[in-house]
């Protein structure tokens, strides 16, 4: 099988990684291909089972574990479970294309350290962690229980930054775009 290159964006919730990525996916010069996650949360807003996550039970997701079909799992937030099945990589490369990756930063540097040289790992530092609040509060989608969560955890996530290739500060979006677009057009064309 053609192995294609694989890219992880790790941050913390509401750094901005998803746009990116997004954005990212858009360039098909870069041909990419969104890794859909498992995940045993519910859908949130517009989300869609097999576009933004592959929607499962925590049971179900279990029997993935024990049956050693991750790539790299992790209970994000508790009771919340996110998987990178291998299955979805072996997807990817066999339509030729380099994988693109939005999860939680201990599943970016598992990636990176199962697959070092094929693995570019970027991660995206919000401005502070009060804007942090302020954006996942716009976002308006979680109740504030859930929101603190996510904010306690962006302190830890955070000081894992320096583990990663490179780090993109997203204080302006467009910018943050750019430089992202121009790290993965390079590092694809090697
Ligand atoms: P959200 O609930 O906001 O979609 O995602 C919560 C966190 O889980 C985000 O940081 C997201 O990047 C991460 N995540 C999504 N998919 C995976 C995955 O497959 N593995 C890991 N380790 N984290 C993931």
């Amino acid at each position: 099988m053609n192995k294609g290159k694989l890219i992880v964006f790790s941050a913390p919730s509401g750094s901005g990684k998803t746009t990116i990525v997004k954005h990212l996916l858009g360039k098909e010069d870069l041909n990419l291909e969104f890794s859909i996650s498992a995940a045993s949360r519910d859908p949130r807003g517009e989300e869609v089972h097999g576009k933004d996550y592959y929607f499962i039970s925590l049971e179900q997701f279990k029997k993935h574990i024990k049956a050693e079909e991750f790539l790299e799992w992790e209970e994000v937030y508790r009771d919340n479970f996110y998987g990178t099945l291998k299955t979805e990589i072996e997807r990817i490369w066999a339509m030729g294309k380099n994988v693109i990756f939005d999860i939680d930063v201990a599943g970016g540097l598992r990636i990176k350290h199962k697959f070092p040289e094929q693995t570019l790992a970027v991660f995206v530092k919000p401005p502070s962690v009060d804007e942090l609040k302020r954006r996942l509060k716009q976002r308006s989608t979680e109740s504030d229980d859930k929101i603190n969560m996510r904010i306690a955890k962006a302190s830890v996530e955070l000081a894992t930054a320096p583990q990663f290739d490179t780090i993109i500060k997203n204080y302006d979006l467009d910018t943050a775009k750019e430089e992202a677009y121009q790290l993965v057009k390079d590092f694809v064309s090697k």
